[in-house]
């Protein structure tokens, strides 16, 4: 089944031009459609609570900057961009109270409505407009005249109209500039969940670990399995997405292509076909979103673990040591430690 692909001719920007717009939320994805929602021509407020450390960059952009509850009950169309795990309660103090028949409340990704977090009423129109890139490039390339590719999909059609304003509405970030591609909420959910615990950040991470791990303690030294395992990932991913994974081998010598060949089904062989397996299955039944929405409850000392036992691996201390050696990469390492969260 091909995918249905919407570009700027597709869409309408009148119709968001017509709305009066609450993007909830400045963060990453909530800086990039503010901006270029009002580069749009859109009326747009932004939604943060008093006190929150985003306010003063959205007003020194010259944005409005008024409550969540504000923003939802001047706007006709919502946009959240909270963090998924805080949007149910942003929901209930401050949007719920405010949705009127024919508003409309948009997302960026659907995991609280696919999961059953957030239940709008029937009288509104529920879409998501999802770029598929951090929201700082979305923000860049719509300032260069271009785009970033974004997902659309309409769970709930109250108007009828629900889709030309999701597309009219990702016009306004550019997303049409580039393509936007028709989905579900169910579909985008499960597969964004998959893609970041199965390989993005879980798999990737968890080899590159297991590959250092492997290394030093066959005794060699730290230094050079960190190259090796995870510095090189780099190029590597920067091949594959310039051209695919035949371009990663075309580019690296015949010794590393035979090795991938041979090896490569050794490590990620059937076990972690079936692994992968249970890993959509949990995603799939909502229990992997229960368990991470029941440790944020808790005041996620799950999650709180980890991240410090994570921080603690020797992997990151050897990091630290040879990035301060390759001065020609700006390496940001504020994102080292959690003096930065
Ligand atoms: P973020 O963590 O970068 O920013 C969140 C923003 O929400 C911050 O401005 C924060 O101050 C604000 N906030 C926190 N609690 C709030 C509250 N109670 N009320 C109002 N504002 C509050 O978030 P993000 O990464 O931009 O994610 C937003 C949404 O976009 C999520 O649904 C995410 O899945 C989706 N998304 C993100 C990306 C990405 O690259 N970051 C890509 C696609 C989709
Ligand atoms: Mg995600
Ligand atoms: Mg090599
Ligand atoms: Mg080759
Ligand atoms: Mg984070």
């Amino acid at each position: 089944m091909a995918a249905e692909i919407y570009y700027d001719d597709d869409a309408d920007l009148s119709i968001v031009q017509g709305r009066t717009v609450a993007v909830l939320g400045y963060g990453s994805q909530g800086h990039a459609h503010a901006l270029s929602l009002r580069d749009s021509g859109v009326n747009v407020r932004v939604g943060l609570p008093e006190g929150s450390a985003s306010r003063a960059k959205a007003e020194a952009e010259g944005l409005r900057v008024v409550t969540p509850f504000q923003a939802a009950a001047e706007a006709d169309l919502i946009m959240v961009l909270v963090p998924d795990h805080v949007q149910r309660s942003v929901y209930a103090e401050s949007i719920e109270p405010n949705l009127q028949d024919g508003n409309a409340l948009l997302f960026s990704h659907g995991f609280n409505i696919r999961f059953g977090y957030i239940e709008p009423p029937a009288g509104v129109d529920v879409a998501m407009v999802a770029p598929k890139g951090p929201g700082h490039l979305v923000r860049r390339e719509f300032s260069k005249g271009r785009g970033v590719p974004c997902l659309v999909a309409v769970n709930q059609d109250h108007s009828g109209g629900a889709q030309a304003l999701a597309l009219s509405y990702a016009k306004a970030i550019g997303g049409t500039r580039a393509g936007v591609i028709k989905t579900t909420f169910a579909e985008e959910t499960e597969t964004d969940l998959f893609g970041e615990q199965a390989i993005l950040c879980g798999g990737i991470s968890a080899l590159v670990t297991m590959g250092f791990e492997t290394l030093t303690g066959a005794g060699y030294q730290p230094e050079i399995a960190y190259f090796e395992c995870l510095h090189e990932v780099k190029l590597i991913v920067d091949l594959m997405y310039e051209g695919g994974i035949a371009k990663q081998r075309w580019s690296v010598s015949d010794t590393a292509e035979y090795g991938d060949y041979t090896s490569g089904q050794k490590i990620v062989d059937d076990h972690v076909r079936a692994s992968m397996g249970a890993v959509l299955t949990a995603i799939q039944d909502g229990s992997w979103a229960a368990t991470f929405i029941a440790d944020q409850d808790a005041g996620a000392p799950d999650f709180k673990a980890r991240r410090a036992a994570a921080e603690g691996h020797p992997i990151e201390a050897t990091g630290r040591e040879l990035r301060a050696l390759m001065r020609w990469v700006s390496f940001d390492d504020d994102y080292t430690g959690t003096a930065s969260r």
